[in-house]
C-alpha cells in the first residue's frame, strides 16, 4: 500500500541516529515498532534516521540521538544483566547530556535501581531512573490507558509480574484511567528523570501515541542542531488507532 502524498517528504535537515537497546534479547509485544515509528516520523517531519543496535558485547555506540529500549522476559533480562554494567556509564553519561530516551517494560525495570523476578533473582539496573521492581506471582496484563500532563491520553497494552514502585528522583509519567501500572496498588504508571521515560506500555507504544514519538525526535533535533522544524504531518492514522485502542476493554 503506498502511503498518501503528505507521508512521504524529502529527509533534507540532516540525521537522527536511533539506538535499540538489545533487540535480540529484549523485543517483546512488538516494541521494536517504536524504533520504526520513530524512523519514519523522523523522515516525515524531514531527517533522515539512522537505526543502530546494541546487543551484548556490540561496540557502544556513543554518536546517538535517541535511545530506545523494548521489554522483555525475565529470561531476557537475565540474558543482558552482565552486559549492562559495560554501557551504564555511557547510558548515565547520556541522559545528563539529554539525550531523549524511551524505555518499555523489562528495560524500564532495568533503568531503575534494581529488579527482583518473582523468583527471587535481584537484578541491578543502572539506576537513571529512581524506581525499584518487585516480581509478584499475579501478572498485571490487559489494555490500559493513562492521563498525562505533558502527553495528554496514553494508551497501550501491559504484561509484567514486576511491581514498581517510584522514588523522589522520578515523576510518573501519568495516572492510571483504565488498567493496573506500576503496580496496581498507588495509580502511577511510569517514570520520568530528564529526557528518560520508562513505561509499561507495549503496543507498540509510539505508533498510537504520536507526541511522545515528536517529544524524543524534537528533543534530538534540538539537542544535534539547535531547533526542530516539524513538517506538516497529519495524524489521522494514528488518532483512528488511538481510538480503536482506547474503545478495547481491559
Ligand atoms: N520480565 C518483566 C516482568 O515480568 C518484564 C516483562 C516485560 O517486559 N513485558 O515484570
Amino acid at each position: 500500500m503506498s502511503l498518501p502524498a503528505f507521508r512521504v517528504s524529502e529527509p533534507v535537515k540532516g540525521e537522527l541516529r536511533i539506538l535499540q537497546l538489545y533487540p535480540e534479547a529484549m523485543n517483546i509485544y512488538g516494541d521494536w515498532g517504536n524504533t520504526l515509528a520513530v524512523a519514519r516520523r523522523a523522515s516525515w517531519h524531514g531527517y533522515t534516521p539512522v537505526i543502530l543496535e546494541y546487543n551484548v558485547g556490540d561496540e557502544f555506540p556513543e554518536d546517538v540521538d535517541i535511545i530506545l529500549g523494548g521489554g522483555g522476559q525475565d529470561s531476557g533480562q537475565v540474558k543482558i544483566i552482565d552486559d549492562l554494567p559495560t554501557i551504564a556509564p555511557a547510558l548515565t553519561r547520556l541522559a545528563s547530556e539529554g539525550v531523549p530516551m524511551l524505555v518499555i517494560c523489562g528495560m524500564y525495570q532495568l533503568f531503575g535501581h534494581e529488579f527482583t523476578t518473582v523468583g527471587g533473582s535481584t537484578l541491578t539496573g543502572v539506576g537513571i531512573l529512581d524506581v525499584r521492581t518487585q516480581g509478584s506471582e499475579t501478572r498485571l496484563i490487559g489494555n490500559i490507558v493513562t492521563e498525562s500532563e505533558e502527553f495528554g491520553t496514553i494508551v497501550g497494552y501491559e504484561n509484567h509480574s514486576g511491581k514498581t514502585v517510584v522514588g523522589p528522583g522520578s515523576t510518573p509519567l501519568g495516572q492510571v484511567t483504565l488498567g493496573a501500572g506500576n503496580n496496581g496498588d498507588d495509580s502511577s504508571e511510569g517514570a520520568r528523570t530528564g529526557n528518560v521515560i520508562g513505561t509499561y506500555l507495549h503496543g507498540s507504544l509510539l505508533p498510537k501515541n504520536p507526541a511522545i514519538a515528536d517529544f524524543l525526535i524534537r528533543t534530538a533535533a534540538e539537542r544535534r542542531y539547535g531547533s526542530f522544524e516539524p513538517g506538516a504531518l497529519d495524524d489521522s492514522l494514528e488518532q483512528q488507532a488511538r481510538r480503536s485502542a482506547q474503545s478495547r476493554p481491559r
